[in-house]
């Protein structure tokens, strides 16, 4: 065999199908990966040399607290050199918040003093098998064209079948209708093209954050729509609107030279076997408009 090359260990990490960057003391960023490439969109050149609270990753918590100036897991390590592992939500380039599960070590000299510290994180989506399934809605015209998620004719179809399932076997289910706040004043304000960007910023962010066997779409202009199903009680459905809200609200597309921030109003509800697909849809809709009158940025569940 031949000699194993000097570089081999950083070619080695360079290679790992995980992200993995190195943080010094000051918390710069001086390794980052081909993954790390990969499932951020920064490239190495974009993040050498800066701090990830400088606009990249900026981490959040499932409930969209900031981890950068408080409990930013790679801080603690430096300072205690004790190993971590979370499940966090990235900020990716595109501007949709991605969930990651990360680990973090200590990195120390040969006499012992920490000289920095290493995160490895992976894609925690469930996206992999959902994106097969979005190349398959495509062939069959069930894809929107600018969010490339489902569109509404491939979400009533879906609603149909989960109306079977609810009234053959007992399956429960229930939908969350999302509604951009004030999305008009951004086209006014920034241009069409940036309000396109913002809808597929929101899209993924939605897509990227619900469950496996969830389905999410667009149902119009600045209007999306989540069927979820294997709730376990009728709290599951608050919590994963309610995150998907906080998710959207720390997420941002970057402009020359500004940050551009969006809200989304919700509403949701439980199908009933009374319902048709149209009235259940409404009513998520109609709750929605309750969230809107209320402030904007909530939640309506009933
Ligand atoms: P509210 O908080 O009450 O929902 O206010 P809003 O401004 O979001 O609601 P409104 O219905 O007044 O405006 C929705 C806007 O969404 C108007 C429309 O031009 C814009 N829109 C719809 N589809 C698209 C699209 O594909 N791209 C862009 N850029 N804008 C779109
Ligand atoms: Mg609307
Ligand atoms: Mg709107």
């Amino acid at each position: 065999m031949d000699d194993i090359s000097p570089n081999f260990h950083e070619t080695l990490l360079d290679n790992l199908y995980d992200g993995v960057y190195f943080v010094d003391r000051e918390r710069q960023i001086t390794f980052w990966n081909k993954a790390a490439e990969r499932i951020t969109g920064f490239t190495k050149a974009e993040v050498l040399g800066k701090r990830c609270a400088d606009n990249l990753l900026r981490h959040v918590d499932d409930r969209g607290n900031p981890l950068c100036e408080g409990a930013c897991p790679l801080s603690h390590t430096l300072r205690d050199g004790v190993l971590r592992s979370a499940s966090v939500f990235l900020h990716h380039k595109q501007g949709h918040r991605l969930p990651v599960a990360i680990g973090v070590s200590p990195i120390t000299d040969s006499g012992q003093n920490i000289i920095g510290a290493v995160e490895i994180f992976r894609d925690d989506s469930a996206t992999i098998a959902a994106l097969e399934h979005l190349k398959e809605l495509e062939d069959l015209a069930y894809l929107d064209g600018l969010t490339r998620i489902a569109n509404r004719a491939y979400l009533e179809t879906f609603v149909v079948g989960k109306f079977n399932e609810l009234q053959r076997l007992g399956w429960s289910f229930g939908v969350i209708f999302l509604d951009v706040d004030r999305f008009k004043l951004v086209n006014d304000t920034f241009g069409h093209q940036a309000g396109d960007v913002v809808l597929k910023m929101v899209a993924k962010t939605l897509l990227k954050n619900c469950r496996s066997f969830d389905l999410v779409g667009r149902w119009g202009g600045e209007e999306f729509v989540c069927v979820v199903s294997k709730l376990k009680d009728a709290d599951q459905i608050i919590d994963i609107a309610d995150r998907l809200r906080v998710l959207v609200e720390s997420a941002w597309v970057s402009l020359a030279d500004s940050s551009l921030h969006v809200t989304i109003s919700l509403g949701a509800t439980l199908a009933r076997i009374q319902d048709t697909p149209e009235t259940l849809i409404h009513r998520a809709d109609e709750l929605m408009y309750q969230s809107k009158a209320a402030g904007r940025n909530r939640l309506t569940y009933k």
